[in-house]
């Protein structure tokens, strides 16, 4: 069975010689394991910060070893009363065709929905899109909202749930006119602009001519200076991602702007969803019917094969994705 491991640590930007794609037994489960079958898996943003070494929130991956991130697949064979073979389940072993995975790390997940969908809308980057919004820039009806890398899996979601949460205003930006037009023909942005087109700050002032209230993070750079520079009184920014500095060599200037955290009275809370547990029923209770209802739309984009997943890695990093990224392995 195919797994895929880390070969060595980047420097800069990431290249398919940084994994080794390796044939490996198929492990066995011990006692209260699960061995499942990865049908679908998840490559994210953060798995760039975990190729290399330093201390972050989450552990770094091990060069020889395999890496791991969301997977859904289906068991084949179960030592655990909670779990029985022909199952879907929720884990965090992808990268490799078959996990043995702890039974308690495991989560049934229903057939009402694809099994996709457990690893965007409804999984890590959809909750990362809630809590963001509702929980730390605090939205409310009325607000005008700018969310940056508008057309990726998290961006889609703070837009549409702004929308649907009564925002006076939505304003995204992303890096292809497809893109763009996406987001307010598909995804009911209001505004949306190219920000390879021209200065964002110039075209975030144009798009909000009233400023904006909160701003949902997730590029963080110029994107970010932008933002600040366009606050209403008292905005509220969610920190949510940096994707613009992830292959930088050196440390990024900051915005210049930053005095106008007082003038304006801003505040600025930087999260990870994985803190925020507390929450998931609430998301899942709130965005479950609506996707259920297509009321929220949702892309994917995915590459076929387990082989092609350092490549629909480096995709995400470069902006090959609509919506979320995925690899079909079965
Ligand atoms: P996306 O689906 O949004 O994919 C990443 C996108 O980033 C690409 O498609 C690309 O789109 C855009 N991008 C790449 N480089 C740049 C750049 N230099 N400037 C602007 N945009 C760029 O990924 P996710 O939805 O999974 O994640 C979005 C963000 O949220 C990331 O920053 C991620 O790290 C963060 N995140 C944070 C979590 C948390 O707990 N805090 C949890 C999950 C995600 P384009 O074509 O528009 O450039």
């Amino acid at each position: 069975a195919v797994e895929i491991r880390l070969a060595s640590r980047p420097e800069g930007w990431p290249t398919t010689d940084n994994f080794d794609i390796v044939e490996a037994p198929v492990p066995e489960p011990g006692p209260g394991q699960l061995l499942v079958r990865n049908k679908v898996m998840s490559v994210d943003p953060y798995m760039r910060g975990r190729m290399s070494a330093a201390k972050s929130y989450v552990a770094p991956f091990e060069i020889g070893q395999p890496l791991d991130g969301g997977a859904v697949g289906e068991v084949v064979r179960s030592n655990s009363d909670d779990f029985s073979p022909g199952q879907s389940v929720l884990h965090s072993l992808g990268w490799r065709e078959y996990a043995v995975v702890d039974a308690t790390q495991a989560t049934a997940v229903s057939s009402e929905f694809p099994p996709s969908a457990f690893l965007g809308v409804l999984g890590m980057p959809g909750m990362t899109a809630y809590v963001g919004l509702m929980d730390k820039a605090r939205f409310q009806q009325g607000d005008t909202v700018f969310v940056s890398g508008a057309a990726g899996a998290v961006g889609s979601l703070v837009g549409q749930l702004a929308k649907l949460g009564g925002a006076e205003r939505v304003i995204g930006s992303a890096g292809s006119p497809e893109k763009v037009r996406l987001l307010t023909e598909r995804f009911g942005f209001d505004a949306a602009f190219n920000y390879k087109d021209a200065p964002v700050g110039e075209q975030l002032r144009a798009a909000a001519p009233n400023g904006i209230d909160v701003y949902f993070d997730n590029v963080g750079g110029d994107h970010l200076e932008a933002a600040i520079g366009s606050m209403n009184d008292f905005g509220r920014i969610a920190a949510c991602g940096a994707i613009s500095q992830y292959n930088a060599t050196e440390a990024q200037p900051g915005p210049r702007n930053m005095f106008q955290f007082v003038t304006k009275r801003l505040s600025m809370q930087g999260f990870i969803v994985n803190d925020n547990t507390h929450l998931k029923r609430d998301f899942f209770e709130h965005v479950a019917p609506l996707v259920r209802e297509g009321r929220i739309s949702y892309e994917e984009t995915s590459v076929d094969g387990i082989r092609k997943a350092p490549e629909a890695f480096l995709g995400v990093l470069r902006g090959d994705n609509t919506g979320k990224m995925l690899v079909n392995i079965a």
